[in-house]
């Protein structure tokens, strides 16, 4: 039994099972027939897991190597309020790409993260100090400490890690001025290859890493129920370009460790390997073997091509993210 962290229903039974390979830990999935969104209990984080580079991603942000905004980041600058600009403040900013992109477009930026390496990467990278290693928790005292609030406050691929989603979106409303805005993202669980390669190779959408999943529904009632306006909802598309790995998968099966080892080859560095792109190798190795690995890999392309025929009638709105915003 468990208790729906968003509004409250009490749900019975849990309808999945999931054994982490990162701490061992099983966890249960409850979904709320009331609100739509799915947990994983126990529903706690653990924030050693986000400085310890269990997750690959993160060995990208401490390195400084992430080097383009994401589907998620365009979908902001596409469809947020063009006249709107001011304070903004983004919280789990990582290395910094979206702040950049935001600061471009003429926004004052501020970011917080829990990673220290990360913090500093920004900092750098944006050339101010309005970046924190904190969490929102910490933030949010020192904001009202200092009387600051925000016209804009993002959250790309934040709200599915927290244990206390609706304490979060109380923090991030108190901190927005009068008619400011959010906006950010979460993955869809209803995405295309969720159920299928997902669940069987990629770990990145389990706990402990995040513990809540949303449908569209599920999210547009999350941010109403935290006291939203004019909440919208947008389902990324799907992109071809994007199929391939997942197509491999299933005919292949999990080649992950050889491609690791190859790209270790071509850079010298395992560690850093597994966080680049196979087309950003020659960024960081001027070797041959870099060159011949990307022929390799538009070699597959090439040969998967013709089975990406068979995904494009269901490309539409099944892509990673949902993308949302809203006033206060
Ligand atoms: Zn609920």
């Amino acid at each position: 039994m468990s208790d729906c962290p968003v509004c409250g229903t009490v749900v019975e039974a849990h309808t999945e099972t999931y054994v982490s390979p990162y701490n061992k830990q099983e966890y249960k999935k409850y979904e709320c027939p009331t609100c739509d969104v799915h947990w994983w209990e126990p529903l706690k984080i653990i924030p050693e897991f986000y400085e310890d580079e269990v997750f690959e991603g993160y060995i990208g942000f401490h390195e400084g190597m992430r080097l383009r905004i994401g589907k998620n980041h365009e979908a902001f600058f596409k469809n947020f309020p063009g006249n709107l600009k001011g304070r903004l403040l983004d919280v789990g900013c990582g290395d910094g790409v979206f702040l950049k992109e935001a600061q471009r477009h003429g926004f004052e930026v501020w970011g917080i993260d829990f990673d220290k390496k990360s913090v500093e990467v920004a900092k750098r990278s944006l050339g101010v100090e309005t970046v924190y290693a904190m969490s929102l928790e910490e933030f949010y005292r020192f904001a009202k400490e200092k009387g600051l609030k925000f016209d804009v406050i993002t959250f790309f691929e934040v709200l599915e890690h927290q244990d206390s989603p609706m304490e979060f979106l109380r923090m991030v409303k108190e901190l927005l001025k009068d008619s400011g805005y959010i906006a950010g993202s979460v993955p869809n669980r209803e995405r295309l290859f969720a159920k299928t390669v997902d669940w069987k190779y990629f770990h990145w959408d389990y706990p402990p890493h995040h513990f809540l999943r949303f449908s569209d529904m599920a999210l547009k009632n999350t941010l109403e129920k935290a006291g939203f306006n004019n909440v919208e909802v947008i389902k990324t598309d799907f992109l071809r370009r994007e199929l391939y790995p997942y197509i491999e998968k299933k005919l292949f099966g999990n080649l992950d460790r050889l491609k690791v080892w190859l790209k270790g080859k071509a850079v010298g560095n395992e560690h850093l390997a597994r966080a680049v792109a196979v087309e950003d190798l020659e960024r960081v190795s001027n070797s041959k073997s870099a060159y011949a690995l990307k022929i390799l890999k538009k070699t597959r392309n090439l040969l998967l091509f013709p089975l990406t025929i068979f995904y494009l009638p269901k490309l539409k709105g099944n892509g990673i993210n949902l993308y949302f915003q809203g006033v206060r």
